[in-house]
């Protein structure tokens, strides 16, 4: 039976630590950490992240703006806003919410938040310094992860850590986080041959393909930890699922993260933490 990692207590007590924090910057500078989340078009679940941000954004002390654009809007007009906050003062963190609308290029836009103001840490400079360790900003999921870990006793330091999934946000940046922290590291995607073996060489496993509960119990090894990163809904009931077959794998995972409850919730954990340091950085 494996120790269920519990992200939402975990979620919890950071977000506690961040409040107090806050309070104390607050009663310091004499202003708010400030939070600018931009959405553009009105794709539900989107919606749904954005009203979440706000929500823990005013639980911890921060001050927000939203801003809801027409799917139509267009790039000179996404841009001016960007520059705008980019200049307010009262704004330490700008994040825009993707995916975009098809018509507006996404890495133009992320490319005009200021640097100092990228919580999401997906500018190029800011991810070429996590390349070298140098780090303002971590980027949200990934750096969940090793909170998780860290915060449940997990040691990386020496351990086998097999990421699958190569993506910007999540694949990438968490395999290089588990390098820097003395992992040794292998990453996997869909030309990966043989990837049940190298699953099962893994102490710690970190799944992120987004495939529905692909990950059975044949691509863990016994005593494995094992990270679910994926946020799918089950084709048979629609319901929220990972990438990990949980049923199947907790009877041999040494450790292992639900979905629900496991890193979603410290996603926007982690931005509140990246805001405040901006904030901080000022
Ligand atoms: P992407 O679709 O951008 O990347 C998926 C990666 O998985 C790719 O590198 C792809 O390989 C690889 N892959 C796909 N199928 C296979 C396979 N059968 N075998 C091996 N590798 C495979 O997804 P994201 O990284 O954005 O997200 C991954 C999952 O994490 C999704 O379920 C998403 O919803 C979830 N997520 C959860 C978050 C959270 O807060 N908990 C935040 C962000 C994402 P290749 O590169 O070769 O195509």
């Amino acid at each position: 039976m494996a120790k269920i990692i519990d992200g939402k207590a975990i979620s919890a007590a950071i977000r506690a630590e961040i409040k107090e924090e806050t309070a104390a910057f607050v009663k310091e500078k004499g202003y708010a950490p400030g939070l600018a989340v931009i959405i553009v078009g009105s794709d539900p679940a989107s919606q749904v992240y954005v009203r979440n941000k706000h929500r823990a954004c005013e639980e911890v002390g921060f001050y927000s703006q939203g801003y809801e654009l027409p799917a139509d809007t267009d790039e000179a007009t996404l841009l001016a806003l960007i520059d705008r906050l980019n200049r307010d003062d009262r704004i330490h963190g700008i994040l825009v919410q993707l995916p975009l609308p098809r018509h507006l290029d996404a890495e133009k836009i992320l490319l005009a938040i200021d640097p100092a103001k990228d919580v999401d840490a997906f500018h190029p400079f800011n991810v070429g310094r996590i390349l070298i360790g140098k780090y303002s900003f971590l980027p949200c999921t990934p750096a969940g992860v090793m909170e998780l870990l860290s915060r449940s006793g997990v040691t990386i330091d020496g351990k086998e850590c097999v990421v699958v999934g190569r993506s910007n946000i999540v694949g990438k940046p968490q395999a290089v986080l588990l390098l820097e922290a003395n992992g040794t590291v292998t990453v996997c995607h869909s030309h990966t041959k043989n990837l049940k073996e190298v699953c099962r060489r893994a102490d710690i496993l970190v799944a992120a393909i987004g495939k529905p509960e692909f990950f059975d119990a044949s691509y863990v090894k016994e005593g494995a930890v094992v990270i679910d990163v994926g946020m799918n809904r089950r084709p048979s009931d629609g319901k929220l699922c990972g990438d990990v077959d949980f049923a199947s794998v907790e009877p041999i995972a040494s450790a292992i993260t639900p979905v629900p409850g496991g890193v979603g919730p410290m996603t926007i954990t982690m931005l509140l933490k990246n805001t405040l340091t901006a904030a901080r950085g000022r």
